[in-house]
């Protein structure tokens, strides 16, 4: 365990809870992993880069921390992660659907293949279907839970260029606001956060963005990026019982961009 450490007890928003965090090896998913185990959670990171996410248990608690492999557009895969929790830890609390690509973006709709429109609504979409649907399956017995999924600015607004991306976190955002109604009648809410533009790996890949982009963005984020832990901390609010009556919301962090455009690039 490197120089991790977590809060005082007093201070702890997830003392004794579970959590599943796909795409936990990067970005995003590994700040909250980072963030929720500072709080006292125990944490699955289900993703496909293995080295990654191993290295992120590592230099966390390994007592408290575990890497399962899992490829969210296979059932079986989270399956297995849901269960890894269960007869790890004995139950699953949170279940933070994270994993995302945005695929490669063309700016013309002609450019684009059927074959890549749907690799990118599998992982994005159907990685959240299927997270959501094994999750209910431990949390309604245990009649409670909170289901977080990262969606995007993109999924209340359009975009130049990704079709499938745009389109995938629209569709989260209806897949949210269905089981947030169904799963409520047993105690389980059901949120979606939802940033602007944060820096990680996806972005400098899929969106060719780097630091000076920043300077182009929407005057209220002050020329800069969103921070992963940003999206972390919103993260910790929906997982835990300060958020107790919130469900079927969208938290879009963007510093209010989302009001005065209708698009952005
Ligand atoms: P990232 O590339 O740093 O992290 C994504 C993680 O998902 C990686 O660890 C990757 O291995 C994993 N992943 C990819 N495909 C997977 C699969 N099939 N199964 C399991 N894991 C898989 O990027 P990030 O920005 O941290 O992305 C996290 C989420 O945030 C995504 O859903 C993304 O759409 C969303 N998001 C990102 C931004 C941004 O600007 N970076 C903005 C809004 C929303």
């Amino acid at each position: 365990m490197g120089s991790f450490s977590v809060l005082p007890l007093a201070a702890r928003r997830l003392e004794g809870k579970v959590a599943v965090i796909t795409g936990g090896a990067s970005g995003i998913g590994a700040s909250t992993a980072r963030l929720f185990s500072k709080h006292g959670a125990k944490v699955i990171i289900a993703d496909i880069q293995d080295e990654l996410g191993h290295s992120i248990c590592k230099e966390l608690n390994p007592q408290s921390t575990t890497f399962v492999h899992c490829d969210v557009s296979k059932e079986t895969d989270v399956e297995n992660a849901i269960n890894h929790a269960v007869s790890t830890y004995g139950k699953l609390d949170i279940m933070h659907n994270n994993a995302g690509i945005s695929g490669e973006v063309k700016y013309n709709i002609l450019d684009n293949t059927q074959a890549d429109f749907e690799h990118v609504l599998r992982i994005n979409v159907v990685g959240a279907f299927l997270g959501t649907k094994h999750a209910a399956r431990v949390m309604i017995p245990a009649r409670k839970g909170s289901i977080i999924n990262t969606a995007s600015v993109c999924s209340i607004i359009g975009a130049v260029g990704p079709h499938a991306y745009t389109s995938s976190k629209h569709a989260m955002d209806g897949l949210m606001k269905n089981t947030a109604v169904e799963l409520g009648h047993f105690g389980i809410r059901v949120n979606n956060v939802s940033p602007y533009v944060v820096l990680t790996q996806m972005a400098k890949d899929g969106m060719n963005l780097d630091e000076d982009g920043a300077s182009r963005l929407y005057s209220n984020l002050k020329g800069k990026f969103l921070k992963p832990e940003d999206v972390a901390d919103a993260a910790l609010f929906l997982a835990s019982d300060d958020s107790k009556y919130v469900s079927g919301h969208n938290l879009v962090l963007d510093g209010g961009f989302n009001v005065v455009n209708s698009g952005f690039c």
